[in-house]
């Protein structure tokens, strides 16, 4: 006999399992996620279903049924919740160094130094020859002198952090004159006259937003005067009818004014990347060279390495800046140093770097190699999504990302999934399926097609890649 036609919904209710009864059914669960968390579960599970059964939607059962469906489901929303929610992606956005999805790739050394750093406890800030306290910045700092030229160096939490850093210990409430053509916004959470405000110095535009020259700097010069700056206007160009001051100018007036002169490279290239068949970018031994008194650069963009900023330049600014009491609470950790460090002496054989160094080897791979990917592929892919989409091969544009290089693309392939329909909802479907995969498969939509661009799938991940292809789910048959 169906109970349901019996018993009031409050019979029903009382007739629930304990949470006690629940939990001496659910044993294996607590032994692997703990007493609380399994409790708290099944607590709020038999609330809903005291819930439904009030609300009349849910006809009862055996207790013993819903003590069983209640572990299982507590199951379920455990397995769920333990799964971490920091997981690795496919980049297959075609831009490399891609902000949102953590930018570079770390090489096989920096893990293996990240590693042993995490693991045990390390020399830090410890002399070991002469048992005192050491310098923490001792571990990177002579290879990015020997790297860029500069006389000294540190390094902060990103390049955000060095800026604000420089800008607070050099020109707290003074002036510091930048070109109309610089005020950049990067990633929207950052801008120059914005990180000005916060370090407490005033932001003294000069020039013009497309031309700036040297007497516009020099009229913007007086006795509040800090320093001068110039911002690499990385996610942008100004095209048509510039003027830019040159950096051997502007150290020059600096000079002159005796005021340090301090550059925000955005990307830190350290190797000129014409020699890798790139587009050149300006490298930060150039910049010093040129007569720079401070550089700022990120340690994840063009440098290919953990999240940091790096300053470097005069020794005599580097030891004002380490003297800030906000250098303390910008500093790096060890895990970040230990693989900043590895990734610095891969510099010191650039002919290894297209070989060890994740951003470069992807930033070089060759539009064959990539086409020979492509045809590999093409044929699994068509085989998961199926008749209701075409695979096809394209040339393509791929960006660096992060800034670098804005104008000027790399060459790259793609592979197209497009709907035999026609319909945007397909195209939507079949974006949704790749990122919700066990690895999700990051591509993009454009011009009705779901694009998934090669040049960052590397031959090592690619197994994993067409491994899953058979987990799509929900396409059109
Ligand atoms: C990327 C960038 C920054 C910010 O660097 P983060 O390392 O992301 O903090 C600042 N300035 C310029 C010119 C940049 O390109």
């Amino acid at each position: 006999m169906n109970k349901s036609l019996t018993e009031t919904p409050a019979q029903s209710v009382r007739n629930l399992p304990s949470v006690d009864a629940v939990l001496k059914k659910a044993q294996t669960l607590v032994t692997e996620y703990g007493h609380d968390a399994v409790t708290r579960n099944i607590q709020s599970l038999l609330n809903s279903k005291r819930e439904s059964i009030l609300a009349g939607s849910q006809s009862d059962t055996d207790s013993s049924d819903i003590s069983a469906e209640i572990v299982k489901q507590a199951q379920q929303a455990l397995a769920k919740d333990s799964q971490s929610t920091l997981i690795p992606v496919f980049n297959l956005t075609g831009t490399i160094l891609h902000t949102n999805l953590g930018r570079s790739v770390l090489p096989e050394c920096a893990l293996e130094a990240v590693v042993s750093a995490a693991a045990n406890p390390v020399n830090l800030e410890y002399e070991l020859e002469t048992g005192k306290r050491g310098e923490r910045d001792s571990h990177f700092e002579s290879l990015v002198c020997e790297l860029t030229g500069a006389e000294a160096a540190t390094a902060v939490n990103n390049n955000a952090a060095a800026i604000l850093l420089v800008l607070n210990t050099l020109a707290l409430g003074k002036e510091v004159p930048v070109s109309r053509g610089e005020l950049v916004e990067i990633g929207g959470s950052f801008r120059i006259p914005e990180i000005m405000a916060r370090s407490d110095c005033t932001l003294v535009e000069v020039g013009a937003t497309n031309r700036t020259h040297l007497k516009d700097y020099e009229k913007a010069i007086n006795a509040n005067t800090a320093l001068l700056m110039k911002v690499h206007t990385s996610n942008y160009r100004i095209e048509g009818f510039t003027a830019e001051v040159t950096d051997t100018e502007l150290a020059a007036l600096a000079n002159k004014y005796k005021v340090p002169f301090v550059m925000d490279m955005g990307s830190g290239c350290l190797v000129d990347l014409a020699e890798y068949g790139l587009p050149a970018e300006p490298t930060a031994a150039q910049a010093i060279s040129a007569g720079v008194d401070l550089i700022t650069f990120s340690g994840d963009k063009l440098l290919g390495g953990p999240q940091c900023g790096i300053i470097a330049g005069k020794k005599s600014l580097i030891d004002e800046i380490r003297n800030n009491p906000l250098k303390r609470a910008l500093r790096l950790d060890k895990m970040t140093l230990a693989a900043l460090e590895a990734v610095l002496r891969l510099y010191r054989d650039p002919s290894s770097l297209v070989k060890k160094l994740p951003a470069m080897r992807q930033l070089t791979r060759s539009v064959d190699e990539l086409m020979a990917q492509a045809e590999s592929l093409c044929h699994s892919l068509q085989v998961a999504v199926g008749k209701a989409y075409t695979v096809t091969i394209e040339h393509t544009h791929n960006q660096i990302g992060s800034g670098a290089l804005p104008v000027k693309s790399i060459e790259g392939v793609a592979i197209l999934v497009t709907p035999a329909s026609g319909k945007d909802e397909a195209v939507r479907l079949i974006e949704f399926a790749f990122r919700s995969l066990p690895t999700p498969v990051i591509g993009r939509i454009h011009r009705g097609a779901f694009w998934l661009e090669l040049r960052c799938l590397e031959s090592a991940s690619e197994n994993n890649f067409i491994g899953q292809l058979d987990r799509l789910e929900d396409l059109p048959k």
